[in-house]
């Protein structure tokens, strides 16, 4: 392998990965993962993806409080958010969105988050990190309705990700229209999927890799927590499903990643 890959959202916070981090890491770097993209999804998990990128050149950090804690947070977390995604290892406003299959929080309320931290994206210019499940028509609306006139058009194509994405081939090119990538996890390696069916429209133009570990383990590691090494079984998988080689996978959707979080 000549090219690395990047892990775009993986959850390498406490308590799941408390207390073997450093080997995690190691076996990463051996697997070819070159930066690993930490989400927060409340304020604490925020502070604590920040200090994570401080400690480890590989790892960046993203800022955000996710739909599910939106329910617990108040107008001073969003003020510390925007404050904390100064810095330097903050590659993203995230995760963020909208799910309406858990619904832990008020769906008024976890719209209004969504909406607000779209616009701190906006103001400090970072991309957003989109969790959405059950949500998909109200998620695209919110992005469209809020993003339209707030971004000067030389940064257009770097509005977000969509991440775990799970909509159709249709959804996806009216996200990669309004300068959106959407990104795939271990889901991808299962049997009943219909993920691969939208990557061979969308290409690998239009698309990240992520592992949103600990959770979606990819085959043959089911059943076990996920980790970033595990980012080369969607890598191959990929690339299978695409009829190239494993290489030309990381190469573009590394590239993507750079791009779109702005990495050097
Ligand atoms: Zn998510
Ligand atoms: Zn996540």
């Amino acid at each position: 392998m000549k090219h690395h890959y990047i892990d775009t959202h993986t959850h390498l916070l406490p308590p799941d990965f408390k207390n073997d981090l450093d080997e995690v890491l190691a076996r990463a770097k051996d697997a070819g993962v070159k930066y690993c993209i930490v989400p927060g999804t409340d304020l604490e998990s925020s502070k604590e993806a920040v200090s994570l990128a401080e400690k480890h050149e590989c790892i960046y950090a993203c800022v955000g409080v996710h739909p599910h804690e939106a329910a617990k947070a108040g107008d001073s977390d969003l003020a510390e958010i925007e404050k904390i995604a100064e810095h330097n290892k903050v590659a993203a406003i995230g995760e963020i969105g909208l799910d309406y299959y858990y619904n832990f929080s008020p769906k008024e309320k976890q719209k209004e988050f969504f909406a607000a931290q779209i616009d701190i994206a906006a103001r400090r210019r970072l991309p957003i990190v989109v969790h959405t499940r059950e949500s998909m028509g109200d998620t695209i609306e919110i992005v469209k309705n809020t993003f339209k006139n707030l971004r000067e058009p030389e940064i257009n194509d770097r509005r977000g990700v969509f991440h775990c994405f799970p909509g159709t081939a249709d959804e996806a090119k009216i996200l990669k229209h309004l300068g959106f990538y959407v990104s795939y996890t271990g889901i991808v390696t299962f049997k009943k999927t219909e993920s691969t069916e939208v990557i061979k429209q969308i290409g690998l133009q239009g698309i990240l890799l992520e592992t949103d570990s600990p959770y979606m383990t990819p085959v043959p590691n089911r059943g076990k927590r996920n980790e970033p090494a595990n980012i080369v079984y969607i890598g191959k998988k990929i690339a299978e499903v695409l009829k190239t080689e494993e290489d030309e996978v990381a190469r573009i959707t590394s590239e993507n990643a750079m791009h779109l979080f702005n990495l050097k």
